[in-house]
């Protein structure tokens, strides 16, 4: 068997560990302290004692792992991140309230459009203009006291732009979509009203998606919904309103209990860090064969887009990159070049592998 390094965006890279218990578990599941269930559990009922088991497992190292604090309450759910966005418009805003949107990004585009049914979307600012490579100064951002929340992308997983810092939106409480860097350094979660974020990029496999949010928010009435659509709903039955994505469930779990098996959130924020800046070093040192447009202040660490000085050799890259065991790189089509997604469950020697292959490949395409 030969497992490339795999820099998808999502669904994306999962740890080896985790890959190798979930292939035993398929089969036949036997609990930590449990009797064999004498079934997969994929199969097994979601109000069953193993289920019951992994849910609470997985909502306890989650909350250790990125420190939640009480206040908040934690949501499993199914329908993606998307599904989120125009969720937190229904359950949080008055039909046609104001909300503020600072957009750095196509997610941040997503977000809008998910929302703007319900919500009057307010853009309080946008780096759209100067297409996309830095997130807006703070001074410049025009926020209505009226609004429902302040709504931002922590990281643009296309655009490759990072918020660096939580900006301070005073009253109104700051929702942010964390998708793609959730869980890969420390975050304050008491700045924030609400975090979502999709599975499928650091913390586990796609299918489901965790909402963290601030319990007095929950007891604003928003707007009229079905229960399958209102939080509170979802809460008051530990987030198994309907069956809910079990196995999605379990498989975040057993990630979220290897990255704190593996050190936490400090350790990946460490190796975050050092993955990064292999790979953007690689970038600005090569004498613009390789580039990468954003602010250097806003340079996501997760998802590094660069382009080739010529978008000709795009082809040629990528497959000698798959003959070199790294895949996944071509970059997203709204971009075009390549894109590396180096979330938590990629390794440092994976990044060393993909620099190394780009100064050889320039080497011998220069
Ligand atoms: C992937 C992604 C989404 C979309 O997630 P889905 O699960 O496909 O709905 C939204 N926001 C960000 C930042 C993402 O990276």
């Amino acid at each position: 068997m030969s497992r490339a390094y795999n820099f998808s965006p999502g669904p994306a890279a999962l740890p080896e560990d985790v890959l190798r218990r979930a292939q035993a578990d398929m089969l036949e599941y036997v609990g930590p302290g449990q009797a064999a269930a004498g079934a997969s559990i994929v199969e097994l009922s979601h109000r069953g004692p193993e289920f019951l088991d992994v849910a609470q497992r997985a909502e306890v190292d989650l909350r250790a792992l990125i420190g939640i604090p009480d206040a908040y309450a934690v949501l499993f759910l199914a329908g993606g991140a998307t599904t989120q966005q125009a969720l937190i418009a229904l359950n949080f805003a008055a039909m046609g309230q104001p909300a503020d949107y600072v957009l750095t990004g196509h997610w941040g585009h997503t977000a809008i459009k998910q929302a703007r049914p319900y919500v009057d979307v307010r853009i309080a600012a946008s780096s759209e203009a100067e297409g996309f490579k830095a997130i807006p100064d703070r001074a410049d951002w025009r926020l209505s006291a009226d609004a429902a929340y302040v709504h931002i992308t922590a990281n643009e997983t296309i655009h490759g732009v990072e918020f660096r810092d939580t900006p301070e939106t005073g009253d109104v409480p700051l929702f942010a979509d964390f998708s793609s860097s959730i869980a890969s350094e420390p975050l304050d979660v008491g700045r924030y009203g609400l975090i979502y974020a999709g599975a499928q990029k650091n913390l586990g496999p796609v299918g489901i998606t965790v909402v963290i949010v601030r319990r007095d928010l929950l007891e604003r009435s928003g707007q009229p919904r079905a229960g399958i659509f209102d939080y509170r709903a979802h809460l008051a039955a530990d987030s198994m309103l309907n069956t809910p994505p079990s196995w999605n469930w379990y498989l975040l779990g057993l990630t979220v209990k290897w990255m704190r098996d593996e050190g936490g959130v400090e350790v990946f924020a460490e190796r975050s860090r050092a993955k990064a800046r292999l790979l953007y070093d690689t970038i600005d040192g090569s004498d613009g064969f390789y580039r990468n447009d954003v602010d250097v202040a806003a340079r996501s660490r997760m998802n590094i887009p660069f382009f080739l000085h010529d978008a000709r050799l795009d082809a040629e890259f990528l497959a000698g990159a798959r003959e070199a065991g790294l895949i996944g790189l071509k970059g997203h089509r709204v971009l075009g070049g390549m894109r590396a997604s180096i979330y938590n469950a990629m390794p440092v020697a994976g990044v060393e592998a993909l620099t190394a292959y780009m100064r050889d490949f320039q080497q011998h395409r220069s």
